[in-house]
């Protein structure tokens, strides 16, 4: 039973205790920031193990690859050796139509018409905002350097089709477990063409694509979540180190999609109802690195050509490399296939895009980690726009994952510091 004489003498010594816990967490904070043990180096390797492991198996991934390509595998051993990758792969893929229907309707489903109709403008707003930089970062950035000067007729050219075997269909039978992007990796590095194709106008073109990419990822993105968020960027980023080194490995942003989603909720603590909106949409549409790639590619095309393109040509490439970036799918070298609406738009050859296949694994993994970076962002800037919505939600329903946290922690530390101590629902049935 409750007490019921109306003046609960608990009451106010519960509230001291409550601010009470507050002021011990504020200062239990402060003296961390003032003496960093042994044990917090400890407990942060053992909280960041798994983001350490993957980028230790991308690291001896690559060790592994460069190691094993002096053993001339064949093609049909390479794929026997990189198959672990390919169940994580397979793995991963298999979560992404489920992920992404659940989530919108999740998303969608927790908010009125009215705050998601708003959402969902900011965030195209954002979409193609970063979507139009980025193609013109690409296409300023291969017009300074200009790799493709002289002649494609000494540049080499790739493409394969390989048999199916009895080896396959059995594969297929055991593809269910996650194994590793070490494998992902070291497979594709030991299936790599000879590494002298690579030379002259290709290895131009691919320091071009990175400098690129490297300028939206690394000034662009960073930049507009400051300018808007008022945040520090790299922290943010920090928190995505999982997500992007997956998209690193598995050169797909749908495949990435379940570790994006985690990396934003529990590490960076974004609203869930702006990620599930947010989220499977961005994985589809926007895609940064692949535009700026799709323009740049385009246009490299055309100087190995010597095809001399004017302003409208230009302006046209940026509108299909825009609508190609939106069209692609979140898979490994989408961008590629999509690639021929920009080329056809200008007259250039379609044969052409044999030309730059040789590095393209190695692109494709640059742009999916930009374009994962690109929705990631969008999410936190978003997040920020619609705070006075999602705070009005809150209010009405209370279930902002944030406040609930919050509201834990002072209860937590009082119930740990005196273990005596009943919790607070049980003092009141007496
Ligand atoms: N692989 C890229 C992605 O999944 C698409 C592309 O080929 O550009 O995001």
């Amino acid at each position: 039973m409750t007490k019921s004489n109306g003046e609960d003498p608990k009451a106010g010594s519960r509230m001291e205790r409550i601010q009470q816990g507050v002021r011990k967490r504020t200062l239990l904070a402060k003296k961390k920031v003032q003496s960093i043990t042994k044990d917090d180096v400890k407990s942060y390797l053992l909280r960041n193990a798994f983001v350490l492991f993957t980028v230790v198996a991308v690291i001896l991934g690559v060790i592994l690859g460069f190691s094993l390509r002096s053993y001339k595998m064949s093609y049909r051993e390479v794929k026997y050796f990189s198959f672990p990758g390919e169940l994580l792969m397979r793995m991963l893929q298999m979560l992404v139509l489920p992920l992404i229907v659940s989530s919108l309707v999740t998303g969608i489903a927790a908010l009125d018409s009215k705050a998601s109709g708003k959402m969902g403008v900011r965030a195209v707003v954002y979409y193609m905002s970063t979507t139009i930089i980025a193609v013109l970062i690409g296409i300023i950035i291969v017009v300074i350097i200009h790799p493709g000067k002289g002649t494609k007729e000494n540049m080499h050219r790739e493409g394969k089709i390989v048999q199916v075997t009895a080896a396959d269909a059995f594969l297929d039978l055991i593809r269910y477990a996650p194994l590793g992007i070490l494998f992902l990796i070291a497979g594709k590095i030991v299936e790599m063409e000879d590494m002298g194709v690579i030379g002259g106008q290709l290895a131009m073109y691919t320091v071009t694509v990175i400098i690129g990419l490297l300028i939206h990822a690394v000034i662009v993105l960073p930049l507009l979540y400051f300018l808007i968020t008022r945040k520090n960027p790299w922290v943010f980023i920090g928190g995505l180190i999982q997500a992007l080194v997956t998209a690193l490995g598995t050169s797909s942003s749908s495949a990435t999609l379940p570790v994006t989603f985690k990396c934003l909720e529990e590490i960076n603590g974004v609203d869930k109802r702006v990620t599930r909106f947010v989220l499977p949409v961005g994985a589809t549409i926007n895609m940064d690195g692949t535009a700026l790639y799709e323009a740049l590619a385009a246009i490299f095309i055309a100087q190995v050509n010597n095809f001399d393109l004017n302003f409208g040509q230009i302006i046209t490439i940026s509108i299909t490399a825009t609508a190609a970036s939106i069209g692609a799918a979140g898979i490994p070298q989408a961008g590629l296939v999509t690639m021929v609406i920009v080329l056809t738009s200008v007259g250039l050859p379609t044969d052409d895009i044999t030309l730059i296949i040789a590095v393209d694994w190695f692109l494709d993994r640059l742009r999916t980690t930009t374009n994962v970076l690109g929705d990631s962002i969008g999410a936190g800037i978003v997040e920020h726009l619609s705070r006075h919505e999602l705070k009005n939600k809150d209010a009405e329903m209370g279930n902002s994952v944030i406040e609930e946290n919050e509201m834990k922690k002072p209860y937590q530390l009082i119930s740990q510091e005196n273990e005596s101590e009943k919790p607070l629902d049980s003092e009141t049935k007496m």
